[in-house]
């Protein structure tokens, strides 16, 4: 039982990207919102689902302004459907984040926000970044790490990344787990640790569905259950939210408060 100050805000997710990850996401928001509010309690949400297939040709024909066009119109739909926030269940997809912040006027939960502030709460700086070529290879990824949170990027080489790339496209999003690709991802950890990595971020986020915290030396730091995380503090009136509560409406000063 819970009362009207307790209200759950409504998430939106934009999936579909794919829908392997999209499935997590919705479990570990659901799981996490029970464990907060009890047993028969979910989560509020919106779930816009794009077919992977079209995504991808997109982008690997290098095609960013149609892909941020198919993205806006999904933000401003889950919008309209009542969606209090915005969930990008892709790390690859925030390439095009900007557009989508500045289409709607509820709020975009980064997911390389939350992954890096958890990073820097431990005390690590260093880190190595396993993703899609586009996340390891373009600024808009390691460039919010470094310039916004202070973190210094190391990612796979040329032949590691290529390695990470194509496990994620031909396996991970068509629901291959491969054994011999795993020990791929604990060969490629092992030499990002070697050059210097004091974690991992696995920054796509199907890669948490191939590897485990003993495939690395380090810390991970999966940002599919970090991101999914950051959307519940949300939904329940996170840390931020709690803090000046004397400046809520409705708020009453109790005896000790
Ligand atoms: N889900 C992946 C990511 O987090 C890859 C799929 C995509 O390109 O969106 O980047």
């Amino acid at each position: 039982m819970f009362g009207a100050g307790d209200m759950m805000r409504t998430i939106g997710l934009i999936g579909g990207m794919s829908w392997e990850s999209s499935a997590e996401y919705y479990r570990l928001i659901n799981q996490g919102i029970r464990a907060r509010r009890g047993p028969t309690a979910s989560a509020s949400c919106l779930l816009w689902s794009f077919d992977f297939a079209e995504i991808e040709a997109l982008q690997h024909r290098g095609d960013w302004d149609g892909l941020a066009a198919m993205l806006v119109q999904a933000a401003r739909r889950l919008e309209g459907a009542g969606a209090d926030m915005l969930l990008l269940c892709t790390n690859t997809m925030h390439r095009v984040a900007p557009a989508i912040t500045s289409a709607v006027s509820i709020p975009l939960l980064h997911i390389a926000d939350p992954t890096a502030e958890r990073i820097r709460a431990a005390g690590l700086r260093t880190v190595g970044l396993l993703g899609t070529a586009f996340t390891m290879e373009q600024d808009f990824y390691r460039g919010r790490l470094s310039e916004r949170h202070g973190l210094e990027v190391i990612v796979p080489d040329a032949t590691d990344r290529a390695t990470v790339h194509r496990v994620i496209y031909e396996e991970l999003v068509a629901g291959t787990v491969a054994p011999a690709s795993r020990a791929a991802y604990r060969a490629i950890i092992a030499r990002m640790v070697e050059a210097g990595a004091e974690a991992i971020v696995l920054g796509c986020t199907e890669i948490m569905l191939l590897v485990r915290p003993e495939d690395s030396a380090v810390p991970l730091f999966d940002t599919t259950a970090i991101h999914a995380e950051a959307a519940i503090d949300r939904a329940l009136g996170g840390a931020e939210d709690r803090v000046p509560s004397a400046a809520r409406p409705g708020y009453r000063a109790r005896e000790g408060e």
